[in-house]
């Protein structure tokens, strides 16, 4: 049975990749498990083999790592963070591209962190949609969204109902 698969291979790569990686950033764990994530303020998940991307997605978790911001109050706050860490990520990257070690790095894919930030970009669409009339709503300072035109309503007595925040 030929048994020489494509992920197999990837898996090597980027498990030798997490080692290099632990040698260069001695200050931060990398373990694996069920997802990529960071967990603050050392630990980087490095979740199932996703093929090409496995770098990409790794060096997104380090660069929460270095960006060393993690704590959102607000959900545009958690966009800003994503976006921060591509942003860390593509610089650790071109910083490892650029040395002899790491030889097997594949181009950086912009498209893919863009791709991810989109998700994001939705789930803050979503959240800040008004479950009543649709409209846009805004997060003040204390956390509470707020619909523009439903608050209208609320202000000039017309409306009594105040929404839950979502
Ligand atoms: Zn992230
Ligand atoms: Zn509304």
């Amino acid at each position: 049975m030929v048994c020489i698969s494509t992920p197999r291979r990837n898996l090597a790569v980027s498990n030798s990749l997490v080692e290099r990686l632990q040698k260069d950033y001695p200050d931060f764990r990398f373990i694996s498990g069920r997802r990529f994530s960071f967990r603050p303020p050392k630990t980087i998940v490095i979740g199932p083999d996703e093929g090409e991307k496995t770098p990409l997605l790794i060096f997104h978790e380090l660069g929460h790592a270095l960006s060393k911001r993690y704590r959102y109050d607000l959900a545009v706050e958690r966009l800003k963070i994503e976006a921060l860490a591509w942003q860390e990520a593509k610089k650790a990257y071109a910083a490892c591209r650029v040395s002899a070690r790491y030889p097997d790095l594949p181009p950086w894919d912009d498209d893919f962190a863009e791709d991810q930030l989109d998700t994001y970009r939705d789930w803050l669409h979503q959240k800040s949609k008004c479950p009543f009339c649709k409209t846009t709503m805004y997060q003040g300072s204390d956390k509470i969204w707020r619909c523009p035109y439903c608050n209208q309503f609320k202000s000039q007595g017309l409306f009594t109902y105040c929404p839950p925040t979502p």
